[in-house]
């Protein structure tokens, strides 16, 4: 077979541009599908990110991704923005199919495909996204000191969103849909107890207002439909992630919330050859240096492995 690459990475956020550079730099020459419409990944999405290490004034989420792709670009990583729609992994050389119709082959796969947080599917969530809603409380806690601020959810990610904000918040609401959290006892316990953390029960959000800041939300009541008002210019929403892993299903082992399995702490998969890094693997950190760590480490199991082959 012709123009066997040795490695192809799926996806272009912190995990696969860190792959691109680790695998350009042994001169494995990798091809990097970036995806279409959200190449460069979630970070696009954001404004400061002031917790990337060696950004000492923080820099823009749109500017690291920028640098760390014209980085992995200056060391011969070929990129394409544009999405995979099919995947063949189980055999020695894999297939990765675009959208034109085009297969490519490889003899290792990097998958850094992320998930996609959920929202609550509100008309401004998107324009107030960065400028007081959020899905990241590790992320952007910093900028809500002395604030009131809403978590919506009611499970541990919420708890523990929750609970990290009421350092710096003057207030913090968790509204949750029902009369009762879903979180373990231990996570409950702790908000309960935290006297900054208020909660709204049976309620969902119904509207969010600001113009370029967060202003405010409209409650509206699970049972009875009242609504009413909460000032809050930070909104956290902790109602969960889906990892972006439908194009691997019946070749990748995937754990029950549908994260691809790895054999911790390699990034190796149930196939040979195959890897998985960033937020496509972890529920548990999900932030932009882990991702890269570990598209670091599967650039470099990818490499080990090439190298035995040969
Ligand atoms: P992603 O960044 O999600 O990238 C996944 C990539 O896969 C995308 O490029 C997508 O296009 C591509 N892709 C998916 N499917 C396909 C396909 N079929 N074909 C081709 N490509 C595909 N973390 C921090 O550390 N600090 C912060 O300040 C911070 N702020 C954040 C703010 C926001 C609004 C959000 C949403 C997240 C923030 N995070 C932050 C978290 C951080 O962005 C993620 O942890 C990190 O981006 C995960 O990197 P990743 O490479 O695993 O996935």
């Amino acid at each position: 077979m012709s123009d066997v690459r040795n490695v192809i990475i799926i996806g272009s956020g912190p995990a696969g541009y860190t792959a691109a550079l680790y695998t350009a730099r042994a001169s494995l020459k990798p091809l990097v599908f970036e995806g279409a419409v959200t190449a460069g990944g979630a970070l696009m999405n954001t404004t400061d990110v002031e917790n990337f290490p060696g950004f000492q004034d923080g820099i823009m989420g749109p500017e690291l991704m920028d640098n760390m792709r014209a980085q992995a670009e200056r060391f011969g990583a070929e990129l394409i923005p544009d999405d995979v729609i099919s995947v063949d992994l189980t055999g020695d050389i894999k297939t990765v199919t675009d959208t034109a119709g085009t297969v490519h082959h490889a003899k290792a796969v990097i998958v850094t495909t992320g998930s996609q947080h959920r929202k609550l599917g509100l008309p401004n969530e998107d324009a107030l996204s960065g400028r007081g809603v959020s899905w990241c409380a590790t992320c952007d806690g910093f900028f809500f000191k002395d604030q009131d601020i809403a978590v919506i959810g009611g499970g541990d990610t919420a708890m523990e969103e929750a609970t990290f904000l009421s350092r710096f918040a003057k207030s913090v609401t968790i509204v949750h849909r029902r009369d009762s959290l879903r979180a373990s006892k231990a996570m409950q316990d702790r908000a309960f107890a935290d006297p900054k953390i208020k909660f709204a029960w049976d309620s969902e959000v119904a509207a969010i207002h600001g113009d370029q800041k967060l202003a405010s939300l409209t409650l509206r009541n699970t049972k009875n439909g009242e609504t009413s008002e909460l000032a809050a210019t930070g909104l956290f929403i902790a109602v969960g992630h889906d990892p972006r892993t439908e194009l691997f299903k019946g070749q990748l082992d995937l754990d029950d919330e549908g994260y691809l399995k790895v054999e911790a702490p390699s990034t190796r998969t149930n196939l040979k050859g195959v890897f998985g890094a960033g937020d496509v693997v972890d529920h548990t950190y999900r932030q932009a240096i882990t991702a890269a760590g570990t598209g670091c480490s599967a650039a470099l199991d990818a490499e080990r492995f090439l190298a035995a082959l040969s």
